[in-house]
């Protein structure tokens, strides 16, 4: 198949696409962008970052340059004063991300997302966000999108006015519409944040026409794979998965409610570190998705190229980045038993044993 193919036909006859996500916070981490306002300034102020990080993504295996407009709309420029960059931003992000999809044969996807003011109570917030999507949605078609990613909505709500944003304005672009859950549960059963079991949201949205439909965000691997199980057995579209990479557990099935193991304190969002998965771990996400056939795949919150090039490969990919993939064989104490038994005897000459 060409690498230029488009998402539908690469996930057709049971394709699998890897999709890097985590933007936010590697440019968090990184120093170029604040926890709070989470909004990703840095594609203004640093662009050949934001550029060498799509790269760094793609060659650790991501299929998809996911243009970094998360965060990137109305309401989030007007929290820190700087509506009047809202178009400049969103084109900036795409744009870079076209070139790098070019010049490495991805594709590339637009962004948009949870817009913080979605209230099921208020009928009047629909036409809101239907136009902060739109002007987001016809400036990622006009920058060259090849599908667009409607991701991390906590409610069917908000999550079905993104939808129709892209079935409306996307010029026939494939829509990837990814949920959040939380620890909303009515009557045993998992539910958005606006009370609509999970299966049931699913097979609205899948009504609705989406392309591909999933779990991002919020949750880590360890509780994504129960719901992609129930999820898997309602849908017909492809399914999508991208957790966080920390350690979410039966508890504190989200990381916003992680819980430091010494201080008993909130880690949510800037001592996650102590949580964060092993690459064991994403070894272990990668089979489970493999097993339930799951064929858009990827990592959000946390993530990183070592995490995405594990991903990959536990997906039977070799990314450009796995020529440097561990190779222990090669360490002069836990590599092959004549290296070990040599230094083993260096150790001894030297009296340091
Ligand atoms: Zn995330």
């Amino acid at each position: 198949m060409s690498v230029k193919a488009g998402l539908l036909k690469r996930l057709s006859h049971g394709g699998r696409v890897i999709c890097a996500e985590g933007y936010l916070f590697v440019f968090e981490r990184r120093g170029y962008l604040k926890a709070g306002a989470f909004v990703p300034e840095v594609v203004l102020e640093h662009p050949e970052l934001v550029r060498q990080q799509y790269r760094e993504f793609v060659h650790a295996g991501s299929d998809v340059v996911l243009a970094f407009t998360y965060y990137a709309h109305r309401e989030k420029l007007a929290c820190i004063g700087r509506e009047g960059d809202l178009e400049r931003i969103n084109r900036q992000a795409l744009r870079i991300a076209r070139e790098v999809a070019d010049e490495t044969g991805s594709l590339m996807a637009g962004n948009i997302c949870n817009t913080t003011v979605f209230d099921q109570d208020d009928p009047d917030c629909v036409s809101k966000i239907d136009a902060m999507f739109k002007e987001q949605v016809e400036w990622a078609v006009q920058e060259g999108a090849d599908y667009i990613v409607g991701e991390s909505f906590g409610s069917l709500g908000e999550a079905m006015i993104a939808l129709k944003a892209i079935k409306k304005y996307g010029q026939g672009l494939p829509a990837v519409i990814t949920m959040c859950f939380y620890q909303t549960v009515v009557d045993g059963k998992v539910c958005t944040l606006d009370g609509v079991e999970m299966c049931s949201a699913f097979q609205q949205l899948e009504e609705a026409e989406a392309d591909v439909l999933g779990l991002n965000c919020a949750r880590g691997p360890e509780t994504t794979v129960p719901l992609l199980k129930e999820i898997r057995k309602v849908l017909k579209v492809p399914v999508a998965a991208l957790p966080v990479v920390y350690r979410t557990t039966e508890a504190a099935p989200n990381m916003q409610a992680l819980k430091d193991p010494l201080t008993g304190a909130r880690l949510f969002p800037t001592n996650l570190d102590c949580a964060a998965c092993s690459r064991d771990d994403i070894v272990a996400f990668g089979n489970q998705c493999l097993q339930l056939g799951i064929q858009y795949v990827g990592l959000c919150c946390g993530n990183a190229p070592h995490y995405t090039r594990t991903l990959s490969e536990t997906l039977g990919r070799q990314p450009s980045a796995s020529k440097f993939s561990p190779d222990m064989t090669q360490h002069f104490v836990y590599g092959d038993a004549d290296k070990v038994r040599k230094y083993n005897q260096v150790l001894v000459k030297s009296g340091l044993e």
